[in-house]
């Protein structure tokens, strides 16, 4: 087998070395002598909007909406579509998400990239110029810096209309850290509502800060990037009696304390230890007064994992737990699932493609491959239907303090990460077109 490996190979160089004439060559240069003269237009258009992309950085950040509620950002981004000469422009796609097609002088394939607009009900406590106008309420997930730099995308390929190989559909997205309670929203309404159909992209692209990778670099990942996220409700119900009198009632603070001791022991028994998994309770209430048994508890958390199987055998676990836990103490348990995400999976194929374009706007010590994330992403919910790829915009900065997490009330991004993630996007997109363009 070896053999006959390296005398294949051998006869493939050789016919390589035949077919591979000098006018081919040539014209591979000028290919790449073109390629290097877009990718510098592209860095000096978005040099050139530095000023204005830290300008609407500081403006949406300045007034954040809830998911759901995203009325202005939605407007402005709306209008700047507009007046940048995109077409198709839609709004109230999936609440207040934009859509809008820039067509491109050359035919070739769509294209799609995705920018999420909501905030966090976090209170701002950064002492900053452009801190939050709306108490309470805070940009402390970065998507003001992904709908800032969506826009900057949009400035730039407005600007070189006639060199796009086919079409860019921009998706503004509300509401991705999830609907309030009773309302539908984020990227699977988007999808319902049609956002990628007519056209329909080939893939989509997106990206999401990261303060743990330093401003000018990308993060990325092959395959899973996030985990897939089920919520779940619990109810547990007993009987209330007099808190000095427990014979007569069931006790459902009690079920409810074995109940959340017994979940955590399928991720330690019942799952194999290789495979990722969170179970995590995060609200409990219940009863109604201290010498009161309590008749009922309620309990909210979420489920997180890397392996679609996992995740199902773990709802299947969780219901079997909780009616054995319950059911041994005369209560009973019910199980709802609720919101779920399922694994932001970045296709190989697409990731491989795409990153010699990373590397060569960033430099190849600054694509940083990353280990995939726990918290989930609703970005997953375009990849089920289109091949997708999220990477990471580095927008720490260590030597100047910026190191808070994601939802945290200090949270914030050194902007010098806008320009970067414009250009990359930029290239990123324009380079994606180019490859799949009939005929090149
Ligand atoms: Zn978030
Ligand atoms: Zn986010």
């Amino acid at each position: 087998m070896r053999i006959f490996n390296a005398f294949l190979l051998t006869v493939v160089l050789l016919a390589s070395a035949v077919v591979v004439a000098p006018g081919v060559r040539a014209s591979v240069n000028v290919g790449a002598r073109e390629d290097a003269a877009r990718a510098e237009r592209v860095a000096r258009a978005a040099e050139a909007m530095r000023a204005a992309l830290v300008a609407q950085r500081r403006d949406f950040h300045m007034h954040p909406e809830l998911s759901n509620r995203e009325e202005r950002t939605s407007r402005v981004v709306a209008e700047r579509l507009r007046a940048l000469g995109l077409t198709d422009v839609k709004t109230g796609v999936g609440k207040y998400g934009v859509t809008a097609l820039l067509v491109g002088g050359k035919p070739g394939l769509v294209v799609a990239v995705r920018a999420d607009m909501d905030a966090l009900p976090i209170n701002e406590v950064n002492d900053v110029p452009y801190k939050s106008q709306t108490p309470g309420v805070k940009h402390a997930c970065g998507h003001d810096v992904h709908t800032t730099v969506e826009l900057g995308v949009a400035e730039v390929l407005s600007k070189m209309k006639e060199d796009v190989r086919g079409t860019v559909k921009f998706i503004f997205q509300p509401a991705e850290e999830g609907a309030p309670t009773g309302e539908e929203g984020g990227a699977k309404l988007m999808i319902k509502e049609g956002a990628l159909e007519s056209p329909r992209p080939s893939a989509i692209f997106g990206l999401h800060t990261e303060p743990n990778v330093q401003a000018g670099q990308i993060g990325y990942h092959v395959g899973p990037a996030m985990a897939s996220s089920d919520t779940f409700s619990i109810t547990i119900r007993g009987k209330a009696s007099h808190g000095a009198q427990p014979q007569l009632g069931v006790d459902a603070v009690v079920v409810a304390s074995q109940a959340v001791l017994a979940l955590q022991n399928i991720r330690s028994r019942r799952i194999d230890p290789l495979e990722p998994l969170v179970i995590t309770v995060g609200t409990i209430n219940g009863g109604s007064r201290f010498n009161v048994v309590a008749g009922e508890v309620k309990m909210t958390g979420t489920m997180r994992t890397f392996n679609e199987q996992v995740r199902e055998r773990s709802v299947a676990l969780m219901r079997e737990t909780l009616q054995n836990v319950a059911a041994a103490y005369g209560a009973t348990a019910e199980l709802e699932m609720g919101d779920s995400n399922s694994v932001t999976y970045n296709e190989p194929s697409l990731v491989e493609e795409t990153l010699p374009t990373i590397r060569r706007v960033v430099g190849d010590a600054n694509a940083v491959a990353l280990k995939p994330f726990m918290p989930a992403e609703d970005f997953s919910a375009y990849q089920k239907v289109v091949p997708g790829f999220y990477y990471f915009l580095g927008v720490g900065n260590r030597a100047r303090g910026i190191t808070a997490g994601w939802h945290t009330p200090d949270f914030d991004v050194d902007e010098e990460s806008l320009v970067v993630g414009v250009k990359v996007m930029s290239n990123v997109l324009l380079d994606y077109l180019d490859r799949h363009a009939a005929g090149k």
